[in-house]
């Protein structure tokens, strides 16, 4: 069992998602060349892209770019910011028939007069590689995992998780900060099939501190930097850190940092994922694995 283990450890360890990420991808391009080669199929992803957001631009050129890399048929559809609804939701239509390409992903956010949720409800299920579609969140959501695209971020997530601490996480007390449903809520699922015990925390939790301090496995996906301090953690729990935050570093420029105030957190926590090289790169690997699979279900 790993429950004892995994909170009496002296050393902390610095989950590397940079590794593990580099390994997914090696496997995923060997499985495309093996798809290929099997089945002449080339798997294929569309990004959609709509305005200038330049962080958005910087996530699709780097999806692209490791699309090709695994050997992957990758195109970009690059739209202005005035683009109306209707003119996505048609080239959505397009692409759902398009034999050669087997996953979709609308980058998001997208501009205040474009419905997300219209354009997401209209990706055909089986190239919903970003997991968002009702059917795929339904699956997640009732444990029928196996059948899903779970959402990247969490999958990825949940990866680096049971690398370290196994596939079940029996009796353990997993508190997820934050309610998303692109990040938060599915964690949540993802570590209930695991058979963690799942507490979701969120902006109007009370004393969030005390909770985080019960929590055998802690999941920060909250989005405010380094909100959660070192003695918020429990001595000995893993934490998983999805946060993303840019922030400014007096005499320093920018810094990239996370939910947790890592060096605090990292003396006390058994183990902790790092920002930047943690989850982040293990969002895009999780996004390759989810079109590979829905190139590969296809040759079923
Ligand atoms: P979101 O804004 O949709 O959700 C944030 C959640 O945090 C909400 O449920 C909110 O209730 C909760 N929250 C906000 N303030 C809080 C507080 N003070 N106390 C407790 N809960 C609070 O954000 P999201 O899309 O889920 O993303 C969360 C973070 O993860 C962001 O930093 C984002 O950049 C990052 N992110 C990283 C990746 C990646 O690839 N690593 C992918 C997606 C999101």
């Amino acid at each position: 069992m790993i429950q004892s283990s995994l909170l009496n450890r002296q050393t902390p360890t610095v989950i590397d998602g940079r590794k593990t990420a580099a390994r997914v991808l090696s496997d995923v391009k060997a499985r495309a060349i093996g798809l290929k080669a099997r089945a002449d199929v080339v798997p294929g992803i569309a990004v959609v892209i709509v305005g200038e957001d330049p962080a958005s631009k910087v996530y699709v050129a780097s999806k692209a770019r490791t699309a090709i890399d695994c050997g992957f048929h990758s195109v970009t559809y690059p739209f202005v910011e005035s683009t109306t609804e209707s003119a996505i939701l048609d080239l959505i239509a397009q692409l759902n028939t398009d034999p050669l390409i087997h996953g979709i992903l609308v980058q998001l956010p997208l501009p205040p007069h474009v419905d997300a949720g219209k354009i997401i409800q209209a990706i055909s299920p089986e190239k919903d590689v970003d997991g968002f579609n009702f059917l795929n969140v339904g699956r997640v959501g009732t444990g029928a995992i196996a059948t899903a695209f779970v959402p990247c971020t969490p999958k990825g997530a949940m990866l680096l998780l049971t690398d370290f601490a196994g596939k079940d996480l029996s009796g353990l007390h997993a508190v997820v900060v934050g309610r998303s449903n692109i990040v938060g809520k599915p964690m949540a699922n993802l570590l209930l099939a695991a058979n963690a015990t799942v507490t979701i925390a969120h902006s109007r939790t009370a004393d969030l501190a005390s909770l985080c301090r019960s929590a055998d496995i802690l999941v920060a996906a909250v989005g405010q930097p380094e909100l959660i301090r070192g003695d918020w953690i429990k001595p000995g729990a893993v934490v998983i850190d999805v946060g993303i935050n840019r922030v400014e570093r007096a005499g320093n420029g920018k810094a990239l940092v996370g939910d947790v105030a890592f060096d605090e957190a990292s003396v006390v926590a058994g183990a902790i994922t790092p920002v930047p090289g943690g989850v982040g790169p293990m969002t895009i690997a999780m996004l390759m694995i989810n079109t590979l699979g829905a190139a590969e279900l296809l040759c079923i």
